[in-house]
């Protein structure tokens, strides 16, 4: 891998081979910091697509590494593990420099995935069938078997950790991998495919294809050598895919948008509410699917607590992602910037109160630098309530009793994550229950990471990633009958 600070030139990843595009399709890839060019990117086109997936077919059908015990399978796992640890601080940098995160924030991602592949390293061989009890002269039992070649598609806001997220249980489970990376951030995915390779990994078992969703993502999700899609990103995307991979009735799970609640009852303690909702919601730069974007909070601590929301909100650090102590670093594009300041007039058309934020911090003349804005006296049926805005905006919306608290909150097609912050252990459970969201915190707003399941209701997805979860997607189920008798 080349200098990071240096200008890069990366290749695919097809059959353990680096190699250029066959067309010779070259694409640049930016620091959202600055907007300069950090990276020249092969771009993968149809012909890489089927290069790419005949060398997939290739190691699952005849290759070993479906072949290999699952605890072997492991010990290769578990070196790809420690291989990112080893390499921990350059991959923060990476991904620092190509998304904008601050760099402690993309140390503590990548750590993460290091932490995914431990997990799945060890758990193929402590994930099996069942024996199935029918009578004295029937033995019943069932295989878990991988379910072939996979493709992954993922976006730009957790490049590193959503491919380790898909990667890591593909692995454990002998299915062979295409990974699609987002173009605006592909090379913390290509590092992860060299890591693989690097482990020990086979050829053909981890390729990694950068290149046009469009044409790249849309060829795969239809290809009919391909068995699985697994998508991170966009609900309408989530549904092209879904539309391509219907004619060969592909395997699909799907991790979509959210527009997550974070309820805060009258007895709640509003001090750590309100300092939890600023990281929730603006950690990332809002560019979350979990974000809680949606602060529910009594009728009567609607003002105070905007206040204390605001003052939290003044301490959370905009700047250099590579600055001391920042917490928030850029958006990750133009494109992205003015989608968001777009909402930020939408709010104030709709009659919203704009409590802070709303544009470019006055420090920084470059890059995709946006404040983190909060809109107070939100209505739930306001857009800016209602859509996923994927920025640092958080609305804040009175409410009158749990009742209706629940009903608003489900009010939403989204349904991924929620929280409720209150010291009625009772209503804390009932809240719990009553929200149509596939994760719900109770005074915080954590979640379990990869040991605990992650997707979510409604037109936030299919399927569930993460934990032992994470490997029935990667699995058939096989039956089979065996009659005793003579
Ligand atoms: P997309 O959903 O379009 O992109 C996610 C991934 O899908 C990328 O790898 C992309 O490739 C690929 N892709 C795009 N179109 C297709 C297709 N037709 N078939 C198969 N794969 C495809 O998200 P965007 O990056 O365009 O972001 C748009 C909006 O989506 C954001 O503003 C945000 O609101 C939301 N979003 C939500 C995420 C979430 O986790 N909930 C994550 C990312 C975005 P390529 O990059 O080449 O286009």
């Amino acid at each position: 891998m080349a200098d990071i600070q240096t200008l890069r030139t990366e290749q695919l990843i097809i059959n353990g081979q680096r190699v250029d595009a066959s067309d010779g399709g070259i694409f640049d890839v930016l620091n959202p910091a600055t907007n300069e060019v950090i990276a020249k990117v092969a771009k993968a086109g149809i012909a890489d697509v089927e290069a790419a997936v005949s060398a997939a077919r290739a190691a699952f059908d005849e290759g070993p590494w479906p072949r290999m015990s699952p605890y072997d399978r492991g010990r290769i796992i578990q070196r790809v593990a420690d291989r990112i640890r080893e390499r921990a601080d350059e991959l923060a940098m990476l991904e620092s420099l190509n998304t904008g995160k601050p760099l402690a924030r993309a140390k503590g991602e990548i750590l993460g995935g290091a932490v995914v592949f431990d997990y799945y390293a060890g758990a193929g061989d402590k994930f099996f069938g069942e024996s199935i009890p029918l009578g004295a002269n029937v033995l019943d039992f069932t295989l878990r078997e991988p379910v072939g070649v996979a493709a992954q598609i993922v976006p730009w806001n957790f490049p590193f950790s959503m491919a380790t997220w898909k990667v890591g249980p593909a692995l454990a489970t002998g299915c062979t991998v295409i990974l699609k990376p987002a173009s605006l951030t592909p090379l913390s995915a290509l590092a992860l495919g060299e890591i693989c390779l690097e482990a020990g990994v086979p050829e053909g078992v981890v390729n990694v294809l950068p290149g046009p969703g469009g044409l790249v993502g849309e060829a795969l999700s239809a290809h009919p050598l391909v068995d699985k899609v697994a998508f991170t990103g966009e609900t309408t995307t989530g549904a092209a895919i879904l539309r391509a991979a219907s004619d060969t009735i592909k395997k699909v799970s799907l991790e979509l948008g959210g527009k997550s609640p974070n309820i805060v009852f009258a007895d709640a303690d509003l001090d750590k509410a309100a300092a939890s909702a600023v990281p929730a919601g603006f950690g990332n730069s809002g560019q979350t699917c979990t974000a809680r974007t949606r602060i529910f909070v009594a009728n009567n601590d609607h003002d105070r607590f905007l206040q204390k929301l605001v003052d939290q909100t003044a301490q959370f650090k905009v700047g250099d992602p590579l600055g001391d102590g920042t917490l928030m670093g850029p958006v990750i594009s133009g494109g992205q910037w003015d989608r968001v300041t777009s909402y930020v007039q939408i709010g104030q058309d709709e009659g919203a109160e704009l409590a802070y934020g709303g544009a470019r911090p006055s420090d920084q003349p470059n890059g995709n630098f946006l404040q983190p804005t909060i809109f107070g006296g939100v209505s739930n049926d306001m857009r800016i309530a209602r859509e996923e805005i994927f920025g640092p905006v958080i609305s804040v919306i009175p409410f009158k009793d749990e009742a209706d608290v629940i009903r608003e909150a489900n009010a939403n097609d989204y349904g991924l994550a929620g929280s409720v912050w209150t010291k009625d252990i009772g209503r804390a459970l009932r809240v719990a229950k009553g929200l149509r969201t596939g994760m719900v915190s109770i005074n915080s707003n954590g979640g379990a990471g990869v040991f605990g399941p992650f997707g979510g209701y409604k037109h936030s997805g299919l399927g569930r990633e993460l934990g032992m979860h994470g490997m029935e997607l990667y699995t058939e189920v096989k039956n089979v009958y065996i009659d005793l008798q003579d």
